[in-house]
């Protein structure tokens, strides 16, 4: 099958340039690191991953609604996709970098980006 994840995306778009904006340099789609995540600040050791709601199966969210149909075919998928996001997380933070993730529906709101992003990028907590 092929990845999941779809590169370059609308609201990674929207939330890379919004962060270019705030002035962070990253690097995006490290495919060293686990997951790839889709925005890499080496000097922070810090990394963000833009989820699409449907295909990460944000929960309690309205624009990640579950098809009617092959209901539990979805939920399997739905069920190995998040275990996969939950493994890459844990992988990166074994590895000493700090993971947030920005969803889809939050992406839309630049005001809530900016503020998500400068709490997460000035945040010390968990570095050495
Ligand atoms: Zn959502």
């Amino acid at each position: 099958m092929a990845r999941i994840r779809s590169k370059n995306t609308k609201p990674e778009l929207a939330v890379r340039s919004l962060v270019h904006r705030m002035g962070y340099r990253f690097r995006i789609h490290r495919k060293d690191l686990p997951g790839s995540p889709d925005l890499v600040f080496p000097s922070l050791k810090k990394a963000i991953f833009i989820h699409g709601c449907f295909w990460h199966a944000h929960d309690g969210c309205s624009t990640a609604n579950k098809p009617k149909t092959r209901a539990s075919y979805w939920n399997e998928k739905f069920a190995r996709n998040k275990q996969r996001d939950r493994r890459n997380a844990s992988a990166l933070r074994r590895a000493g970098w700090s993971v947030a993730t920005i969803w889809e529906c939050e992406a839309k709101s630049a005001d809530f980006v900016c503020k998500k992003v400068s709490r997460f990028l000035s945040s010390t907590k968990g570095r050495e």
